[in-house]
């Protein structure tokens, strides 16, 4: 009984935990056709709705998955086709280098990867958290979460550390020069940006 009741939580059954209507904001904008890039019989992209770079997009399962710590072994075919999905996306920007990966500890509710090009150049990325969730070890390369769901047949995060990850001095994630704050890492981001532009 008890084993059925944790499976029925896992599935977002109706004894599932509930959460704050905001952490559901990405299954409405899986359904808004403004954000909604491509989908397919299993997963949906969207375009991030506060974007952290020039191009981010996030690819969502259209069955109901919380998150990592819901998937199991049964998943790994629905990541590696999220996975495929992401890889595509990527040849739509050939100049643009890309990462795909999940937030260790995600803010929003619904499974979703991250598909991000590497500039980190957006009026959004404010904050030192919002830069440092994509460019340290809080966030998980999704290669590595498949790895991990193949062999063990679950997702193990230490949240622990991976709150300390967000609290790191900021580094720029191309060049490892250490800046001052925000407003300085921006500009330096835009310089190694056209230094790149300038080099093709
Ligand atoms: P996280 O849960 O930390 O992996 O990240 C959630 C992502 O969803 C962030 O990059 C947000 O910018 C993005 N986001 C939040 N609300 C929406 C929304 N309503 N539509 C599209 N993207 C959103």
């Amino acid at each position: 009984m008890a084993t059925n009741k944790r499976k029925h939580e896992k599935q977002g059954g109706p004894s599932a935990k509930k959460v704050p209507p905001w952490m559901e904001g990405l299954k409405q904008a899986m359904e808004n056709p403004d954000l909604k890039v491509l989908e397919t019989d299993k997963a949906v992209v969207i375009k991030d709705k506060y974007p952290k770079a020039r191009h981010h997009y996030l690819v969502l399962p259209k069955e109901n998955i919380s998150n990592l710590k819901s998937c199991q072994k049964e998943h790994v075919e629905l990541l590696e086709h999220i996975h495929e999905i992401g890889a595509n996306l990527k040849t739509r920007h050939e100049n643009s280098a890309f990462r795909l990966g999940y937030h260790a500890i995600p803010s929003m509710s619904q499974l979703h990867m991250h598909v991000i090009s590497q500039d980190m150049i957006s009026d959004c990325m404010k904050t030192k958290k919002h830069y440092n969730s994509f460019t340290t070890d809080y966030f998980v390369p999704s290669e590595t979460i498949l790895k991990m769901l193949k062999r063990d047949g679950k997702v193990d995060i230490n949240a622990k550390d991976m709150k300390l990850c967000l609290e790191m001095n900021l580094r720029c994630h191309l060049c490892g020069e250490s800046q001052k704050n925000i407003p300085t890492l921006k500009k330096h981001l835009l310089l190694e940006d056209s230094k790149k532009n300038r080099g093709k």
